[in-house]
């Protein structure tokens, strides 16, 4: 691949605006020689305006995704990647969410542009565990827990009952629940089928990470070490 296009890959702009930052001298290698639109790629030497590039594509990253923003790229309000470099927007492969947390959720949110990867995680045969912290508005009745682990029960309009899910009960309001599948609005629907509301709600864990002391609104990229700890 030509440099120009692996640039333009990485979102520093169309393959025209990125000829444009070749003819201003302002791409060069590590020692601050020129480099031109069809020289080869050598990723970890290239630098724009004296800075290292964007990692190049696969990455995983991890964001502590606060209430209040979408996990859509369509959406009119606040969305999950105006937390991030613009340029990772207009990156090809598209970076996009591991499958969605709701607006008013907040935690852990991963993102890829690994398409394998993402497919990995969140196939139903993967099973992968995910940890939710739940607020509730009414006390809980005390018979929850072996109902969600009962493997029986069933959401409203669906057919195919929930696969067990392990609540541990905190105190009469707070509970944390793990999930070995992702359905639709699934823990406010399942609190909701044991008549109770969900007024918070926390990803803490997907498979063997957490969020560790990423504060919310913030972000980082994963190395192999905890890619590796997912599964
Ligand atoms: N379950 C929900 O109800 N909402 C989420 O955001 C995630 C899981």
């Amino acid at each position: 691949m030509k440099l120009v296009k692996h640039l333009a890959n990485l979102g520093y702009g169309s393959r025209r605006d990125v000829q444009w930052l070749f003819r201003e001298g302002r791409i060069t290698d590590a020692d601050g020689d020129v480099l031109y639109a069809d020289d080869p790629v050598d990723h970890a030497s290239i630098r724009i305006d004296g800075e290292v590039l964007d990692p190049p594509c696969g990455m995983l990253l991890m964001l502590n995704k606060p209430t209040g923003v979408t996990c859509s790229t369509k959406d009119a309000g606040r969305v999950v990647f105006d937390l991030f470099p613009p340029r990772y927007r207009q990156r090809s492969p598209a970076l996009s969410t591991v499958g969605r947390l709701d607006r008013d959720t907040s935690g852990l949110l991963l993102l890829t542009d690994d398409g394998q990867l993402l497919h990995r995680i969140i196939a139903p045969k993967s099973k992968l565990s995910k940890v939710y912290l739940a607020t509730l508005a009414q006390d809980l009745r005390g018979d929850e827990a072996a109902l969600f682990a009962s493997g029986t029960l069933l959401l409203e309009g669906e057919r195919t009952p929930l696969l067990p899910a392990a609540l541990d009960v905190l105190d009469a309001r707070t509970a944390r629940l793990t999930l070995h599948e992702g359905r639709y609005h699934q823990v406010r629907r399942m609190f909701a089928a044991v008549g109770n509301h969900v007024v918070a709600l926390h990803r803490e864990r997907v498979g063997g990470l957490t969020l560790g002391a990423l504060a919310q609104g913030e972000w980082r990229m994963l190395g192999d070490a905890e890619r590796a700890a997912l599964f």
